[in-house]
């Protein structure tokens, strides 16, 4: 597999460029999956962080293995397989639709107050739990989205 190193559909290279490096590695199932989910999903998505080098994972405080980053020292992935979906002011119910529609599209979530991280884990490791909680997050779909 090749990775994707450019734009693609619906996000531009500034929003997925490493924001301490400026690279973009795209797995090319993510850069695949991600435009299907925003299609179906019809309205613009903002993403915080998509791409990570190593460098600025760690410096940024990163997981060691997160899918953001480029090169992952654990998973067998092609670049960054993950995003971080800016989601703070959106009506819990948009929030919850967004959610449910990346799981049925095969995406793991992480619930933060401020965005929704979602990844393609599941592509490399089907048996990965689905919902997770990724820092901060008060809201009420976790656990309700587990279930
Ligand atoms: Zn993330």
């Amino acid at each position: 597999m090749q990775p994707i190193i450019t734009a693609i559909q619906y996000f531009s290279e500034a929003e997925l460029r490493c924001k301490g490096t400026g690279i973009i590695k795209l797995d090319p199932r993510f850069a695949e999956s991600l435009p299907k989910l925003r299609e179906s999903w019809g309205k613009p998505l903002s993403p915080n962080s998509v791409c990570r080098a190593p460098s600025h994972n760690k410096a940024a405080g990163g997981h060691p293995n997160s899918l953001h980053l480029t090169e992952n020292p654990k998973w067998p992935t092609f670049g960054t397989m993950a995003c971080d979906i800016r989601w703070r002011g959106w009506k819990l119910e948009d929030q919850q639709a967004f959610a449910e529609l990346a799981l049925e599209q095969g995406w793991r979530v992480g619930l933060h107050d401020g965005f929704c991280h979602i990844d393609r884990l599941l592509d490399i490791a089907p048996g990965a739990v689905k919902v997770f909680l990724y820092g901060t997050y008060t809201g009420p779909l976790y656990p309700r989205l587990t279930k």
